[in-house]
């Protein structure tokens, strides 16, 4: 199915109605997808960002064109993820150690899930991080010549 990743991520932010920035730059912005993938996909990341952004989260979402890819970034200022953990939190079940790092619910499932769809698409994920600032999470998804 063709998609207007645009129009995808207008429907999506409707739902988060404070601290999201949205800047949507790319110019090329159709890829060949399922649609509930996609949604789902930038959901999580978008639901992580705020989650693991416990004070003033300013969360941005942007898409740009990229290398012939079409990229859509999650970036927050929230907790950020140490070295050590990053290869890891693609994992099915794996959560950043508890306690003094934090203490929000989940099941570790959200993001092996993206790592599901981008991989069954083709898609690259990306992750860069700073502890105790923030992190980017970015999927490039290849355009199609
Ligand atoms: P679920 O998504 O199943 O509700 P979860 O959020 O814990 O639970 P994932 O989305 O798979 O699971 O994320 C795995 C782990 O990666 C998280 O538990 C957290 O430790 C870390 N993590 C994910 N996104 C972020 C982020 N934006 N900032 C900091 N840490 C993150
Ligand atoms: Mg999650």
């Amino acid at each position: 199915e063709w998609l207007d990743v645009h129009q995808i991520i207008s429907l999506l932010v409707t739902k988060y109605e404070n601290n999201l920035s949205v800047q949507l730059k790319a110019t090329e912005p159709y890829i060949h997808a399922d649609r509930m993938h996609l949604t789902n996909a930038i959901t999580n990341l978008l639901d992580n960002a705020f989650k693991y952004t416990p004070e003033n989260p300013v969360i941005q979402l942007k898409t740009f064109n990229e290398n012939g890819s079409l990229v859509v970034s999650v970036k927050d200022n929230g907790i950020g993820i140490a070295p050590e953990h990053r290869s890891k939190v693609f994992k099915k079940f794996y959560r950043v150690p508890t306690g003094n790092v934090h203490n929000v619910k989940g099941f570790g499932i959200g993001l092996s899930y993206v790592h599901q769809i981008a991989k069954a698409h083709h898609w690259k994920l990306q992750l860069d991080s700073e502890e105790g600032k923030g992190s980017e999470f970015k999927i490039s998804i290849p355009l199609k010549k």
